[in-house]
């Protein structure tokens, strides 16, 4: 242990920022590695086969590389294609399916810098600095409803074709469920919204808006508003609505309702989590580093609760930031 080799630095997550950080690493000739506990970008991997960015593909552009896609929004096979090839060109330092799963401080004196242990479910790396980049794409914000664990709920969606021909009721009243929904009765589902909420949020894409109302209002698509699921069963679901309890016939649940970030792993290495409702985890916007000397936080995990706080194209810029603020304080 006491010859092991220590990086300057140990970023945790290959998503589009943790890429980013890895690239501004590089640049910045310092000793880093990336570590991922899936394959690259693993959350876009686990997007909707046919979902589409709402970003223009030039705003996901990192590390100098175009990307070109066929229409002006890119798919995500377009970013799969993309992020690979950021990957190879910058011939980043990658350790893919490895989980980080405990880190520790082994050089915590007042006096000194940090040093952290880092255990992965394949190694271990000793760093200076650790850069937290987990995204939010990890726990599913459960509904709460009996019967949750049940095989026909899915809290990820992937394709419409399994749900062709199937009853099936869609939760949730954000972009994930409109597009769910739309997709999947245009698959020949027959498709039920249940609805927390008393309409389909003000965030959903304007272009898709008015598609979803009006399905609903033409009853293509049901929607029940102030809604919720109560109890889900092999054959059918129980709905608290404004006038009761209904029983509908249901082969499938799709929960779409959210992700949140793994705070443990936040904890674990001693950032404070600030807000009891939004969860925000606390770091210098100016640095991006957290209340822990050492460690930072880039990407979406900074939002907390607030999942659409950041986004790929508006944290790029944290990668920028963390490597300064490191190179400025020396390794
Ligand atoms: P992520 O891409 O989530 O990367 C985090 C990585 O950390 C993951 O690969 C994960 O496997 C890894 N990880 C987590 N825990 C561990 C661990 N313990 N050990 C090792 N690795 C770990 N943003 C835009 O800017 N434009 C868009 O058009 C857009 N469209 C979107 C569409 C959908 C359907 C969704 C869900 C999001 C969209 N976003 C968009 C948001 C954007 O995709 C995410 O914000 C982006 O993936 C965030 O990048 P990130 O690197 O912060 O996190």
């Amino acid at each position: 242990m006491g010859n092991m080799k220590i990086y300057d630095l140990l970023i945790i997550g290959a998503g589009p920022i943790g890429l980013a950080c890895g690239i501004e690493a590089k640049k910045a000739n310092l000793d880093y590695v990336i570590v991922e506990k899936g394959c690259l970008v693993n959350s876009i991997y686990h997007y909707p086969i046919n979902m589409t960015f709402f970003s223009t593909s030039e705003r996901l552009e990192i590390g100098g590389v175009p990307f070109i896609s066929h229409g002006d929004k890119p798919t995500r096979r377009e970013a799969l294609d993309y992020y690979r090839r950021v990957a190879s060109s910058w011939k980043l330092n990658l350790k893919l399916y490895e989980k980080v799963e405990n880190i520790k401080k082994v050089a915590s004196k007042a006096s000194e810098k940090p040093i952290f242990e880092v255990h992965t479910s394949k190694n271990i790396y000793q760093t200076k600095h650790i850069v937290l980049a987990t995204g939010f794409y990890d726990l599913p914000n459960l509904i709460g409803a009996k019967g949750e664990n049940l095989p026909k709920v899915k809290h990820y969606y992937d394709e419409p074709h399994p749900y062709a021909f199937q009853k099936i009721a869609v939760v949730g009243a954000a972009n994930s469920a409109v597009d769910v929904a739309l997709e999947t009765f245009r698959k020949g589902a027959e498709v039920t919204m249940v609805i927390r909420e008393s309409e389909i949020r003000k965030s959903v894409k304007y272009w898709v808006r008015p598609d979803i109302e009006n399905r609903i209002k033409e009853g293509s698509i049901k929607a029940y508003f102030n809604s919720e699921i109560i109890e889900i069963r092999e054959r059918e679901i129980d709905v608290k609505t404004p006038k009761g309890v209904i029983t509908l016939e249901n082969d499938f649940v799709l929960a779409m309702t959210g992700y949140l970030p793994n705070f443990d792993l936040l904890t674990m290495v001693g950032v404070e989590i600030t807000n009891t409702e939004q969860l925000y985890p606390m770091y210098d916007s100016q640095t991006q580093e957290s209340n822990q000397q050492g460690v930072y936080l880039a990407g979406v995990v900074c939002g907390g609760m607030e999942t659409n706080k950041w986004f790929i194209e508006n944290s790029i810029i944290h990668s920028e930031k963390i490597i300064q603020h490191i190179l400025k304080n020396s390794c």
